[in-house]
């Protein structure tokens, strides 16, 4: 565990798992000197933003996480972009570059008492859609063709693409392993209700296909999924699988070295790539930081998403496995225009999922019903 006192906190990560070690360090009344650093040029934005807003002109200042004002005013001091290239856990330093793109650009060394590696997660498939770039690109090549978009991957982000480029105007077909599109996120009957509401906007899907299997006339969009960005921990010898290895202090192999977000691989093997889970883990790796001497606890799992005006919900334990599912009871209703899917184990509610108009706190409703464990006449007397 870290020192309260003096020394230099330095996170490496312009997401949100960055942003939120270093406010919650601020918060917590951390005076020690605070080092972000970003791997992209500007200001930290929401990438969650990206694929929800290509179907018009992306204003990055819309998707800020933080002003410069805020920063200044937190004291931290933000350098991007720039390349961390090497972590020395024995002399307690790291060493990146000023200009990533140019190797023979000088290196420049940073001491630090504690180090929160944030790296965030790589496109699987090159090009991915990840980096506003990697949006403006997509959007500088739909405006140049009127070709039929193909895209590979049916989970959220592959939705979301097919639904932006729809409202584009293109027409899209998705590709899809499953039997409908957000199968991890999404029980059976809710996506049915998905696929009903794709085709009615038009948009194709087709399944079965496991690799792709290229259309000469249309234009092949991958979004086949992300995997931890790795590199930088490999190169300095910390202990990586998928991700970076943490225990449940979110520690890594490196003594006051700490990993966080969709870089991270936790004791379980599993890797958030969520924005929320990212956000906490950040916030608690500051606590630790602090001197937290409880384990970290992620909170109940919940993704939310919205296509062609319809908001989709899920939180809690979804999916039907018979291994652990026994005595589970799965129940299904309708009201107002709205499809529910409820999971209650031993008469408690575990897993909440929706799809319809709804109003926007509806899913605070529904995870306080999960964290509570509501039974189902308090589910349906709170609706
Ligand atoms: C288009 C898109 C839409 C999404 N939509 C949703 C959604 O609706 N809901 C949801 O829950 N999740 C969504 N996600 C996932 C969510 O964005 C991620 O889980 C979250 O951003 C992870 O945050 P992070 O801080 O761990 O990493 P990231 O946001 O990936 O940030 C990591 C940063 O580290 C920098 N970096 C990496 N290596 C280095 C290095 N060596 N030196 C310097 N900098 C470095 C990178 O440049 C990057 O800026 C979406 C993701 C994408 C790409």
């Amino acid at each position: 565990m870290a020192s309260k006192m003096g020394g230099t906190t330095v996170i490496v990560g312009a997401g949100i798992a960055g942003l939120s070690t270093a406010k919650t360090l601020r918060q917590l009344g951390s005076t020690e000197r605070i080092v972000w650093l970003g791997g992209e040029p500007g200001l930290p934005y929401k990438r969650t933003q990206l694929s929800k807003n290509l179907y018009r002109p992306l204003d990055r200042g819309e998707f800020a996480m933080i002003g410069s004002d805020e920063l200044i005013s937190l004291d931290i001091e933000y350098l991007s972009p720039v390349r961390v290239e090497k972590i020395d856990s024995v002399k307690k330093k790291i060493f990146y570059r000023q200009s990533p793109a140019d190797p023979k650009s000088s290196s420049e060394m940073l001491a630090y008492s504690s180090l929160v590696l944030a790296l965030g997660s790589i496109p699987l498939v090159d090009p991915g859609y990840y980096f506003e770039e990697d949006f403006l690109n997509l959007q500088r090549t739909l405006d140049g063709t009127s070709r039929q978009v193909r895209v590979f991957g049916s989970g959220v982000l592959g939705v979301e693409l097919a639904e932006q480029i729809t409202r584009r105007g293109h027409k899209v077909t998705i590709t899809c392993r499953g039997r409908y599109p957000m199968a991890r996120e999404l029980p059976n009957p809710l996506g049915n209700r998905l696929l009903g509401l794709l085709a009615d906007h038009g948009v194709d899907i087709s399944f079965g296909v496991t690799s792709p299997n290229l259309d000469p006339d249309s234009l092949v969009l991958s979004a086949l999924g992300v995997q931890p960005q790795t590199l930088l921990a490999q190169s300095s010898g910390l202990h990586v699988g998928a991700g970076i290895k943490v225990n449940s202090f979110l520690e890594t192999s490196v003594e006051h070295v700490y990993a966080v977000g969709d870089c991270a691989e936790h004791e379980d093997g599993s890797i958030s790539h969520l924005w929320h889970q990212a956000e906490e883990q950040g916030e608690y790796a500051a606590k630790r930081i602090w001197g937290e001497s409880t384990p970290f606890t992620p909170q109940i799992f919940r993704t939310k998403a919205e296509f062609f005006g319809q908001r989709v919900f899920s939180s809690g334990i979804i999916h039907q496995s018979p291994e652990v599912d026994k005595g589970d009871v799965f129940e299904m209703w309708s009201n107002a225009g709205l499809d529910f899917w409820a999971r209650f184990r031993n008469e408690r509610l575990i897993g909440l999922s929706f799809i319809g108009d709804w109003p926007k706190d509806f899913g605070k409703w529904a995870l306080q019903g999960v964290r509570e464990g509501w039974t189902r006449e308090g589910v349906k007397k709170s609706l």
